[in-house]
């Protein structure tokens, strides 16, 4: 970890070197390039040590990101790094590598994470698949698959069997469903419940493996036409190198079955076996058989997302730096903030005012030079130095939600970002003599 530290290191010292203090480009680059450069070039390798965390670790790792937060925001030298790392929306460097350790053990090493992170296991999650499904030289009939609606002709063939499928997802559930009809009237249908995490597209698929499974079991010989309200789920199956293995597995049984073929159906187009197939999977969301279907890798991710988060979230909340932040951003986010360097300063109270330079044995007095107390909300409110940049004053119960306020409203952070830009420029006018 060590050469890592001093390859970031170097590196923050050569962009500076280079670019100058804020790296020639905007504060949203300067966090791009943290996160593309720096942070990959640090989780190279992350699954090895960052599972389990220990407190030096975790203080090195902020004495890594220190600097780059501190570029990225323009913030005074002397920042809180918890500050930074809410304002710009990087979360503290330990958490975000064990997210990504936990994420490759339970993932690519499938070995099964402290049931406090999670109790999923890895053989219940969903494996990209990779490569080719078949021999490239094996292709789909041309015609088995069509991608124009086929509402107008269903059910119309009365010789030929026609499975409408449909997934669905409401708050209840996931449910997918199919339903059979010959000579217009059904002579099976199926419901499957899956499970809440799955997606929609999950229970899609899902409907639609099941209904050719079935008809390559029972319906050998005669013709059969199955529908599919969704283009995606169609366009997987067509695509040999798909990565969805349910969507394989369809594959190979269409090319097994000639006889089965598959349309795309318009939605919502009143054709009565599609308005048959939706009405069951709504049904199948809390009525239908259990049925599982691994988890989506998405849904992994989500899950430690909020591990991260909630890690995150408990460090900033009884955390004892950046209080006045906290006041204003009581709620980590993985979003930036997108301050400017002068509302950073501000609101942080770390900047040019008397009272930070007293704070910091770099004046002896926190005074102003009009005698007033050199705060930051002095110079917004009541310096005479600073008349034309002044807000209106809160009363003192209210100054929460007024700092609050400069945060949230461009008119008035654009007047503090001209405030503190007048401030550095004429220094010494707020200074004792
Ligand atoms: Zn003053």
């Amino acid at each position: 970890m060590s050469a890592q530290a001093t390859k970031a290191l170097v590196l923050h010292q050569n962009i500076r070197k280079i670019a100058g203090k804020n790296w020639g480009i905007s504060q949203q680059h300067r966090r791009i390039l943290y996160k593309t450069v720096v942070e990959r070039m640090l989780a190279h390798g992350a699954a090895a040590w960052c599972l389990k965390i220990t407190a030096k670790i975790a203080r090195k790792l902020t004495s890594i990101q220190r600097p780059f937060l501190l570029s990225i925001t323009g913030a005074y030298r002397t920042s809180p790094t918890a500050a930074l790392q809410v304002i710009t929306g990087l979360p503290p460097l330990h958490l975000q590598l064990q997210q990504e350790a936990r994420h490759i053990t339970l993932t690519r090493l499938k070995k099964p994470l402290s049931p406090e992170i999670t109790d999923i296991q890895p053989s219940q999650i969903e494996s990209k698949a990779k490569g080719w499904t078949l021999h490239p030289s094996l292709f789909l009939n041309t015609n088995q698959i069509c991608m124009t609606d086929g509402g107008p002709e269903s059910l119309a063939d009365t010789r030929a069997f026609h499975i409408f499928t449909d997934g669905s997802k409401t708050d209840e559930g996931v449910g997918a469903a199919y339903c059979i009809f010959k000579n217009k009237i059904i002579t099976h249908q199926w419901k499957g419940q899956l499970q809440k995490y799955n997606t929609v597209f999950q229970a899609e698929i899902t409907a639609l493996r099941e209904a050719i499974q079935y008809a390559s079991e029972n319906l050998k010989d005669h013709q059969v036409k199955v529908y599919v309200d969704n283009q995606a789920s169609l366009y997987a199956i067509a695509n040999p190198k798909t990565k969805a293995q349910i969507a394989r597995q369809i594959f190979k049984n269409l090319i097994d079955n000639p006889n089965i073929k598959v349309s795309w159906i318009k939605a919502h187009a009143n054709y009565p076996g599609n308005e048959k197939a939706d009405e069951l999977a709504k049904e199948a969301t809390t009525t239908g058989q259990p049925y599982t279907v691994l988890l989506p890798t998405s849904h992994i991710k989500s899950v430690l997302k909020a591990c991260l988060l909630r890690d995150w979230q408990e460090l900033w909340t009884k955390g004892n730096t950046g209080r006045p932040i906290h006041k204003v951003l009581p709620k980590v986010s993985l979003h930036t903030q997108n301050w400017s360097r002068e509302l950073s300063i501000f609101l942080m109270e770390h900047g040019p005012f008397p009272t930070y330079l007293h704070r910091f044995r770099l004046s002896q007095t926190d005074y102003c030079n009009c005698g007033g107390i050199g705060s930051p909300i002095h110079y917004a409110t009541e310096c005479p130095f600073t008349l034309s940049w002044h807000l209106k004053t809160p009363a003192s119960s209210n100054i929460d939600p007024w700092r609050k306020s400069i945060a949230q409203n461009k008119i008035l952070s654009n007047k503090i970002c001209e405030l503190i830009r007048f401030i550095h420029q004429n220094n010494d006018l707020f200074k004792i003599n």
